[in-house]
């Protein structure tokens, strides 16, 4: 039996970034997955540090969006109608936390922790050398219609006011010349100037790790689900024999209930599903910053392996088959907006974002265990804060003063 200070359960962006925080403090940390390091949500995301995300994305709440969802044919939204029943209890509460003048209130927390993203990033990617896979050219809504258009700008001089958000208005011409691929149907886009991209989000993930493991942090293979108390501390078992720690780290994503509903905790936890697929740019097509095709709902970004077009939000059970449509119904339109060649990936790539009715993260000591920590729920933004979670978790773990006040997203609020 093998020793450890923590264990941290679940090797995407989220426990690599509070296992490579906890070894940076000196705790000797094992970090467990059962499959490899960010092969689940961390591998196949869009890529953005959203510098600019203080509002996390809500239930819509005009009449008009509501039913293009009900009619279940958009390409931002889709849902099975046989996950709804089940679904239905969440969709309230996050409905009502939706409502304008909470949802205002949430984004003036969660804007807490957005504000630490780019620096935090920074910190561990120039320490792991990976500051390679990091773009700094912010990213871009683009607009077909002016309705849009108004709205979004009009949103983000309100961000720019209350949060200090920078932006730059592009009218068509501008954006045709620093995107001259994009076929002329826009008349203009918002770019979003502070963000950061990634080319290849399980790159930097396995570059934090392979940091974590040059300050001798530990990964191995191992089942969540075994974890048990022993003592004051936790046990598990691995492929490499079981490992008894003081603490333990529930960083599973979208399958943390596996642990906390075994541990007797009934915590609101939902996801949003979403895909991708690569394509090939046709002969000599460059994109050169993350786009939003924001009318019709999907996204493309420039990665190492080629355009990584991902999709919005799919309301199913997490284990559901899979139903790629809103790929399907995106890429003819993404063909037109811009030069795809072929598809790169035999399937596409299926995710699930891991959510809470609040849209906020759960991050803190667990209510009724001792040494038992969370850190989950980051829905669409766990790429952006996975390292400011690192660094807040450890610093409570360590007994430190936290840089940014936990309370918003103790557990203990649901
Ligand atoms: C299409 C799409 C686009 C996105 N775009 C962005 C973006 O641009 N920016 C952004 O910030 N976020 C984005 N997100 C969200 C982001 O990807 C997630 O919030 C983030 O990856 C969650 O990280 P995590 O570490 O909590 O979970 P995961 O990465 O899912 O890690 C959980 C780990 O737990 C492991 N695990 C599961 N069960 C067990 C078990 N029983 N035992 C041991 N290990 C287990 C899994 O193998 C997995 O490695 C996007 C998500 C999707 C789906």
């Amino acid at each position: 039996m093998k020793n450890a200070d923590a264990l941290v359960l679940g090797a995407g962006i989220v426990g690599v970034c509070v296992a490579l925080h906890l070894q940076k403090r000196g705790r000797s940390t094992v970090l467990v997955d059962r499959r490899g390091p960010a092969e689940e949500t961390s591998f196949g995301n869009a890529g953005l540090i959203q510098r600019e995300g203080v509002y996390p994305y809500g239930f819509p709440h005009d009449f008009g969006a509501l039913l293009r969802y009900g009619l279940n044919r958009t390409i931002d939204a889709h849902y099975h109608p046989s996950a709804i029943p089940r679904l239905t209890p969440f969709l309230w509460r996050y409905w009502k936390h939706s409502r304008p003048a909470r949802h205002a209130a949430i984004a003036r927390s969660y804007a807490k922790l957005i504000e630490h993203c780019i620096s935090e990033h920074d910190a561990l990617a120039a320490e792991a050398g990976a500051q390679g896979l990091l773009r700094r050219s912010g990213w871009m809504k683009l607009f077909r219609t002016a309705r849009e258009r108004d709205a979004r700008l009009a949103e983000a001089e309100r961000w720019h006011r209350e949060f200090g958000l920078n932006h730059r208005a592009l009218d068509a011409k501008t954006l045709q010349a620093l995107e001259p691929h994009l076929a002329p149907v826009l008349i203009g886009a918002l770019h979003w100037t502070d963000p950061v991209s990634v080319t290849d989000p399980q790159g930097l993930a396995l570059a934090y790790l392979g940091l974590f493991e040059r300050l001798g942090g530990r990964f191995v293979q191992g089942n969540a689900a075994s974890l048990e108390a022993e003592g004051n501390g936790w046990r598990l078992r691995t492929v490499d024999g079981p490992i008894t720690a003081a603490a333990a780290v529930v960083a599973l994503g979208p399958w943390a209930d596996v642990v906390t509903r075994a541990l007797g905790y009934d915590l609101p936890l939902a996801v949003k599903r979403g895909y991708h697929m690569h394509y090939r740019p046709a002969g000599r097509a460059t994109l050169g910053h993350p786009a939003l095709d924001t009318e019709r709902g999907y996204f493309l970004a420039p990665m190492r392996r080629g355009i990584r077009l991902t999709t919005g939000a799919e309301f199913a059970l997490r284990d559901a088959i899979r139903t790629p449509v809103q790929l399907g119904r995106a890429e003819p339109i993404a063909r037109e907006l811009f030069p795809l060649a072929e598809r790169l990936d035999t399937e596409p790539w299926m995710g699930a974002r891991p959510c809470t009715p609040d849209m906020m993260p759960i991050i803190g000591k667990a209510p009724r265990h001792a040494n038992l920590w969370f850190a989950f729920g980051h829905a669409h933004h766990g790429l952006t804060l996975g390292p400011v979670t690192g660094r807040l978790v450890s610093e409570m773990m360590a007994g430190e003063a936290p840089f940014v006040d936990p309370s918003p997203y103790r557990p203990e609020r649901f």
